[in-house]
């Protein structure tokens, strides 16, 4: 172990904080874990040499709270933070506090955070730079005028989306002009509620397009490199659920794959950028390409890209941060990597479905990796993302990934809580069936997968009967109302869970 290491405080929760706190333990940094009243006894607070409590419970009040994070950095003699993703890992005005406060965020300037946190400016800036993004509005919309305008000129179908906006939130598809009106109300209004930003702007929805990405590391000084691409089209909610490297589609368009590693590196060096940091690009039926957006952080999706080039990219971010990062070459990649995410959400209706866990048993073997803060019998927190694991296997071709993958998957075991009877106890409901199925569909095995696979595929189609509908709804408006950090008074938040879980146990009665 090097001595002298400066200590990291890890500002996150669940499978990253772990996954963070491993390779500081790896390379000698001393490590602060924060927590929310919610999380006193999770995995990641465990796992670190100190443990501080952020105060609260909803995001707003602990993993959001900057002032409570820099007050227990001055405590734990941090000099380092680490802001994992989600969170604060996006956020300018968190990055500046921190300088203000002396401390080194493991992670981009501000600057370029501010820049590309701003999806607007983001596009504008990819026209300066002469990158193809999706066609659509240049700047902000003014209003629905401009909208009907706009959208009548590239043609129906449009997507109008947020400014601000993030994890597939803020996001409204819109078939022909009638539904305009309506859609740009309800999704500024989302917006705003979200991202404390109504701002829009609108897009041509690109049809069956497959949703690939380029993993880049910056050295702030206008140089910097990519570790390959990583195709993530297997998406409900806009949202990823499977991620791959190689991309299948890029194996039909092998230029579009140099193309989109020119874009990504002129990107980077010109915003001189620091740090991991991924550009997401849609790739049409015929190869073309257009940017997205960037993520100016850590991936989830990132222990793909590890394991085809054998880089840990926590470490080379806590490397640079302390200024011992000397950036190699393009490092080669081998062989095939595919990531599923395993989530307590309901599989048909896509819905977060958190409850408490009675039994839980992950995979293991040869070149198969679980990313998890859940190992023994728990709580998945309706507070939270709901994600559950990350089951990350590599292969020396997608074949064997994949083979590798499907044993993998059958070997893991998540069961509810259960009484004395044996009957369940709570909502808890995971996604593993429909990762099962995926990894046997015949078209995930051709490597055909458009973003629309898993609505168009009949056997991995969401079967939805008008009563489950609304009570879908009654139970995405309440998780909304506490996602979105609305301060809700502590006996409605016990009134919106007891509904919730009242919601769950019905809607199962309705199925079965
Ligand atoms: P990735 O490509 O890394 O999966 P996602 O867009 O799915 O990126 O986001 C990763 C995590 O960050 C998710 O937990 C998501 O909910 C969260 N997230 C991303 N952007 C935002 C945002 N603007 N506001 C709140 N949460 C966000
Ligand atoms: P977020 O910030 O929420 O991640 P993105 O702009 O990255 O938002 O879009 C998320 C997903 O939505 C994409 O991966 C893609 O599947 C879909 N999407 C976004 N824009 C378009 C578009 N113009 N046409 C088709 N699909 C799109
Ligand atoms: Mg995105």
């Amino acid at each position: 172990m090097k001595p002298n290491r400066p200590t990291v405080l890890i500002a996150n929760r669940g499978e990253i904080a772990i996954r963070i706190a491993r390779t500081c333990k790896l390379l000698g940094f001393p490590t602060v874990a924060v927590y929310s009243e919610a999380d006193q006894s999770s995995e990641h607070v465990f796992m670190c040499d100190q443990a501080y409590c952020l105060g609260g419970i909803l995001p707003k009040d602990s993993y959001l709270n900057i002032s409570s994070i820099l007050d227990i950095a001055k405590k734990s003699k941090a000099k380092l933070i680490h802001p994992g993703y989600g969170f604060l890992s996006e956020r300018a005005d968190f990055i500046e506090a921190c300088q203000k406060a002396n401390l080194i965020f493991i992670g981009p300037s501000a600057k370029c955070v501010a820049l590309m946190g701003n999806k607007v400016a983001a596009r504008m800036a990819m026209d300066q730079l002469k990158i193809a993004r999706v066609p659509g509005s240049h700047g902000t919309l003014s209003g629905v005028k401009e909208a009907k305008l706009l959208a009548k000129e590239i043609g129906y179908p449009v997507l109008l989306k947020a400014k601000a906006g993030g994890g597939g939130k803020g996001m409204r598809q819109v078939e022909s002009e009638k539904f305009l009106e309506s859609s740009f109300e309800a999704a500024s209004r989302e917006a705003e509620k979200s991202f404390g930003d109504s701002d829009l702007y609108l897009e041509k929805l690109i049809l069956s397009p497959h949703h690939v990405e380029v993993q880049v590391f910056g050295d702030g000084k206008g140089g910097g490199i990519h570790l390959g691409e990583r195709e993530c089209s297997i998406q409900r909610r806009h949202q990823k659920i499977l991620e791959e490297t190689p991309s299948p589609v890029l194996e039909l368009f092998p230029k579009t794959r140099e193309k989109l590693f020119e874009a990504a590196l002129k990107i980077i060096k010109n915003i001189k950028y620091q740090s991991a940091g991924t550009l997401e690009f849609i790739v049409d039926e015929k190869g073309n390409f257009y940017f997205l957006e960037m993520n100016t952080r850590l991936q989830v999706e990132h222990p793909v890209t590890e394991w085809v080039t054998g880089v840990d990219l926590v470490e080379w971010q806590l490397l640079q941060a302390i200024g011992e990062l000397q950036l190699p070459e393009i490092p080669p990649r081998t062989g095939h990597s595919i990531e599923v995410r395993l989530y307590a959400e309901d599989p048909e209706s896509f819905l977060p479905a958190p409850g408490s866990i009675g039994f839980i048993e992950f995979a293991s073997g040869p070149f198969v990796r679980v990313d998890s803060a859940f190992k023994s019998p728990t709580e998945v927190s309706m507070y939270y993302d709901p994600m559950i694991a990350k089951i990350s296997v590599w292969g020396a071709t997608r074949e064997k990934a994949l083979a590798r993958l499907r044993v993998s998957l059958d070997e893991i075991r998540v069961e509810p809580l259960k009484n004395s009877q044996g009957h369940k106890i709570g909502s808890l409901k995971t996604n593993l069936f429909l990762l099962q199925k995926l990894v046997r569909n015949k078209k995930v095995l051709k490597g055909d997968t458009p973003t629309d696979l898993i609505a168009k595929e009949p056997e991995l189609k969401q079967i939805f009967t008008k009563d489950v509908t609304l009570e879908a709804a009654l139970a995405v408006s309440l998780y909304q109302l506490i996602e979105e950090n609305v301060s809700l008074h502590e006996g409605t938040v016990n009134l919106a869970t007891e509904i919730y879980w009242t919601k769950q146990s019905k809607t199962e009665g309705l199925r079965s």
